[in-house]
């Protein structure tokens, strides 16, 4: 069948009440939240089934997304903060893995170009880093790309 919307799409249109998926910076992880208030068609607050936590609505792709900002850059530079391997990733790390994940599912990996600054990607665009191993295109512009690894987003040079 064509031209036929999927009726899903109704049925998962958020309402106060309902249940959405949210990342829960408590809980470290994304859960299912309950929609406690909206602003149009915007979820802006939710509660946590797991913790029970009231908090603005975020997706882990947000949380992974401010992670690469420069502006949030709170990693104090002092030589404590190395000294020791982190038990355990911070949730920015953790959420653009669980955004990778999520990608990856529904890419195909044998379609992965592999990475060289000649190239000019289009978002979206599989790729296939040395270094950092599969990413998803998800900006370009001015020479360079957004692309999410599993280890967070870097701006990779492109076009060159
Ligand atoms: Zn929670």
């Amino acid at each position: 069948m064509t031209g036929i919307h999927r009726l899903a799409r109704d049925a998962t249109q958020p309402a106060v009440g309902r249940d959405v998926e949210a990342w829960c910076s408590k809980c470290g992880r994304v859960l299912e939240h309950i929609i406690v208030a909206m602003v149009g068609l915007e979820v802006v607050q939710v509660r946590c089934r797991t913790c029970s936590g009231t908090h603005k609505y975020k997706t882990a792709r947000e949380v992974a997304k401010a992670a690469s900002e420069p502006k949030r850059e709170r990693a104090p530079k002092s030589a404590t903060s190395r000294s020791a391997a982190p038990k355990e990733d911070p949730i920015e790390v953790r959420a653009a893995r669980l955004v990778w994940q999520r990608s990856m599912a529904q890419l195909d990996r044998a379609k992965a170009a592999p990475y060289a600054p000649a190239l000019q990607p289009e978002s979206g665009q599989l790729l296939d880093h040395k270094t950092f191993g599969y990413g998803i295109v998800e900006t370009v512009g001015d020479g360079k790309a957004r692309v999410l690894f599993e280890t967070g987003y870097k701006l990779l040079a492109i076009g060159r």
